[in-house]
């Protein structure tokens, strides 16, 4: 897959869940939860003959209920909660002026490569965990109590465009509850051959919805999916957790794109607020460079280790090169974004009732404690 070719270590490979996802959906004493990320939607039909960049949610979401498991989430929803803790600390780092730029964290290949090659930087990488171990560790404390489930009982599968995840997974300290916060990654390609494998008639089978209550999202969520995605998001609610204000042009055309480095500036009360956008770890070197000889240079970086970010995922339907099939994933991303009634992430009633049943206020200690991480020095072999 392309991860590999990214892969700043090569320690990243392909190993797939399949058997263990298929055990684990026999055993009837697990409860088994999986959450789809929102790149693998816009391409899974791809593997089932269908147009670059139909959108398949529906019939992504009942052929998994199909196939047994017990709750289908969005990892969506995952994602909105990500901007609520990320845009906090940016916020939070932008009023102290300390420890910027800050990184966003969601992509563990750049994650990875920052341990290795810019250990002098670990100080400035958002402490979010990315948006499906949050989801997992969501799942095994918050879903679990509502469920009254024992948090040992859940197995907590992740549908991701990406291979990289795989091997995030097993970090030792994405486990807040003291079970992994999730279980099995299957990528997109290995989800459509469970599919096949199960005969399930994915074209014509009828669209089902995600369940509640981690399903809903908001189009902050979606362009998670593509390059950019991250850090428009959380502009739009840092914007509204300074200003109260909604940011009123909510596309940044300027940080889209599939190559090169993008950047934008944008005003924030009278402040400038300067970010910068980038896929390709060589592009990450650039910046990274830029930010360790003036950190005053960029305020927010954004930085997806896949060509166009995760829509071009190693796990994703493969592209052959053709980047025409990459930007028809790209637009339906923008589609679906331009298609929710909510586009912001604090607009997202079920993380409002998340914070207010469970979590108390974004940032607080019970946060910290289940949706953050730290980092550490890792030395190349
Ligand atoms: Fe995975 Fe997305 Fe990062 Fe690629 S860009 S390694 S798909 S998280």
């Amino acid at each position: 897959g392309q991860c590999l070719a990214v892969c700043p270590t090569g320690a990243i490979s392909e190993v797939s869940n399949i058997s263990q996802v298929y055990k684990a959906l026999m055993d009837e004493t697990k409860t088994v939860v999986v959450q789809t990320a929102p790149a693998v939607r816009v391409a899974l039909g791809e593997e089932f003959y269908m147009e670059e960049g139909t959108i398949v949610t529906g019939k992504m979401v009942a052929s998994l209920k199909q196939m047994g498991f017990d709750y289908v989430f969005d990892t969506n929803f995952a994602a909105d909660l990500t901007i609520m803790e990320e845009a906090t600390e940016f916020v939070e780092r932008f009023k102290t002026k300390k420890n910027l730029p800050i990184l966003t964290s969601c992509c563990p290949s750049w994650v990875k490569f920052i341990e290795h090659k810019f250990n002098n930087l670990l100080d400035i990488p958002s402490t979010c965990k990315s948006p499906h171990e949050m989801f997992g560790s969501i799942t095994k404390s918050y879903f679990a109590k509502k469920m009254n489930l024992d948090p040992k009982d859940i197995v907590v599968v992740s549908i991701m465009p990406c291979v990289a995840k795989k091997y995030e997974a097993n970090r030792k300290e994405l486990s807040s509850t003291g079970y992994a916060d999730v279980d099995y990654v299957v990528t997109t390609r290995e989800l459509a051959t469970m599919i096949k494998d199960m005969n399930i008639d994915f074209k014509n089978i009828e669209d089902a919805e995600f369940d509640d209550p981690l399903g809903e999202s908001t189009g902050a969520a979606v362009i998670f999916g593509a390059s950019g995605g991250v850090l428009e998001a959380t502009l739009r609610t840092a914007y509204n957790m300074i200003t109260g204000e909604d940011l009123k042009n909510v596309e940044f055309h300027d940080l889209e794109g599939i190559k090169g480095i993008k950047e934008a500036v944008v005003n924030i009360q009278g402040t400038d607020v300067k970010v910068a956008a980038a896929n390709g770890l060589g592009n990450a070197r650039k910046l990274l460079e830029m930010a360790s000889e003036d950190r005053s240079r960029f305020d927010v970086i954004e930085i997806m280790a896949c060509p166009g970010g995760c829509v071009g995922g190693g796990g994703q339907p493969f592209l052959r090169g053709r980047s025409d099939k990459l930007i028809k994933r790209m637009n339906a991303i923008r589609e679906e974004d331009r298609n929710k009634p909510l586009r912001k992430s604090y607009e997202n009633e079920s993380i409002k009732k998340l914070y207010k049943e469970f979590l108390g206020e974004p940032g607080s200690s019970k946060a910290h404690e289940l949706l953050h991480t730290s980092y550490i020095e890792r030395i190349d072999k």
